[in-house]
């Protein structure tokens, strides 16, 4: 590949370019950065609803009172933001500062 600053020819895994200073950088798109959050909020609310489910098995009205489909959707959904927020992740070069 080439620097997209200089045009001087790197390795396919560089991160740097020894002629201009150009870094590469991986960031997500700032939906990604914002899907991520949510993700992260989701699956937070959602270990927090699940902390019952450590002892209820052990109480006399076990687990079968648990909304079950309620979680797994809330998991689903938690999980299916988190890869979209990781899809988005890209790299980009950066020149170097002075
Ligand atoms: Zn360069």
């Amino acid at each position: 590949m080439q620097c997209p600053i200089c045009g001087n020819e790197l390795s396919p895994d560089a991160v740097n370019c020894e002629k201009c200073g150009a870094t590469r950088v991986t960031q997500r798109t700032p939906v990604g950065v914002l899907v991520g959050w949510l993700g992260m909020t989701v699956a937070l609310l959602w270990a927090i609803l699940g902390a019952p489910l450590l002892i209820l098995p052990f109480t006399e009205r076990g687990i079968s009172g648990f909304p079950w489909p309620v979680f797994i959707v809330g998991v689903v959904i938690a999980a299916g933001l988190l890869w979209y927020s990781k899809s988005t992740v890209h790299s980009i070069w950066v020149r170097k500062e002075d």
